[in-house]
């Protein structure tokens, strides 16, 4: 029996060509190999990694999903356009989408629930579904309503593609590969393992009811991100690391723009939510060790299914002919 086996929708499916674009960016890295490493453009490289992924978790992330901070028109315009390059679609779409992750964590619902609907399909699957290919706007009223936020998100691919043409008139084709093509990739996957990996991998310090983990590792990625279990926790924080040592880059810029006013009211937990694991009682303490395992939740999930066939095959078992084998024997012979 594959009880263990994501319980993907039969409309879970992926439109491998309305997936080119996505993919093509991923086969264009290849160029590499012929364009060589020119320092340059292994700079400019990682400089947009860290300006995106700075656009996507200060800006789709904590503002436009959570709204953990103000801020005034202009630069909300600017956080959502720096955002927008990164290529991971229109701004709406991404809050809107994020705002259901919270909802619906690690319920079958959840859209990239890794405990559900296994790794790949967490990490990036379900970007690739045309299922998840309109914006909620529903869940998005609030942002809705700047028609500069709205024409964004529909026209997401303006920023995205100005940003290539300009490293290429810029660079030539190695600043395009490396700039553009590498960067995304990256920044692709770096965004991506916070729906997977912190889903899977790291520490619980919080009880939540869904499977998310604090990872140092996955934090410095993603300037931040990666304290996910303190995220799930509590989500409306401008900070995701509570603690001095938990870093968290986006924060500390944010810091920085409110010295500058140019940011302001940054959420941050107060210290009954930031020490609420210190009321754990042991029990708790124990179960959260417990529950940080992936695997294991993934065993005792399909150790659970199994004993719910045997529970009906022992339930049937009066009603079978003398000469039919054994509950027990029929399951094991699956
Ligand atoms: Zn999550
Ligand atoms: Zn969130």
């Amino acid at each position: 029996m594959k009880t263990d086996t994501p319980a993907l929708a039969p409309d879970d499916k992926i439109n491998w060509l309305a997936s080119i674009p996505f993919l093509g960016i991923h086969a264009m890295c290849l160029f590499v190999l012929s364009v060589g490493a020119k320092p340059v453009d292994v700079l400019v490289c990682l400089a947009l990694y860290v300006i995106r992924m700075w656009g996507v978790t200060a800006g789709y992330h904590r503002y436009f999903s959570h709204r953990a901070y103000k801020t005034n028109r202009v630069f909300q315009f600017i956080l959502a356009l720096v955002a927008t390059s990164s290529a991971q679609k229109g701004v709406l779409w991404w809050a809107a989408n994020h705002r259901h992750h919270h909802r619906e964590s690690d319920t079958e619902l959840d859209i990239h629930s890794p405990l559900h609907k296994g790794f790949w399909w967490s990490h990036m699957g379900w970007i690739m579904c045309p299922k998840y290919e309109q914006t909620r706007f529903e869940a998005i009223k609030d942002f809705a309503r700047f028609p500069e936020l709205r024409f964004l998100n529909r026209f997401f691919l303006l920023p995205p593609i100005a940003l290539a043409v300009a490293l290429y008139f810029i660079g030539g084709f190695s600043m395009l590969v490396w700039g553009f093509f590498v960067s995304t990739t990256l920044l692709y996957h770096g965004t991506f393992t916070i729906n997977s990996l912190s889903h899977i991998f790291g520490n619980r310090r919080y009880r939540t009811t869904d499977t998310s983990k604090n990872n140092w590792l996955l934090a410095l990625i993603t300037l931040g991100e990666g304290w996910h279990n303190n995220h799930h926790y509590y989500q409306n924080t401008a900070n995701q690391g509570w603690f001095w040592w938990e870093v968290d880059i986006s924060y500390y810029s944010l810091k920085v723009l409110s010295w500058m006013r140019v940011v302001s009211d940054l959420r941050t937990p107060s210290d009954q939510v930031k020490y609420a694991y210190k009321k754990y009682t042991p029990e708790m303490q124990a179960e959260l060790k417990a529950s940080t395992d992936f695997w294991g939740a993934v065993s005792s999930r399909k150790k659970a299914a199994e004993d719910k066939v045997r529970e009906a095959l022992e339930a049937a078992a009066d009603h079978l002919p003398t000469s039919a084998p054994a509950p027990q024997a029929l399951l094991k012979r699956q």
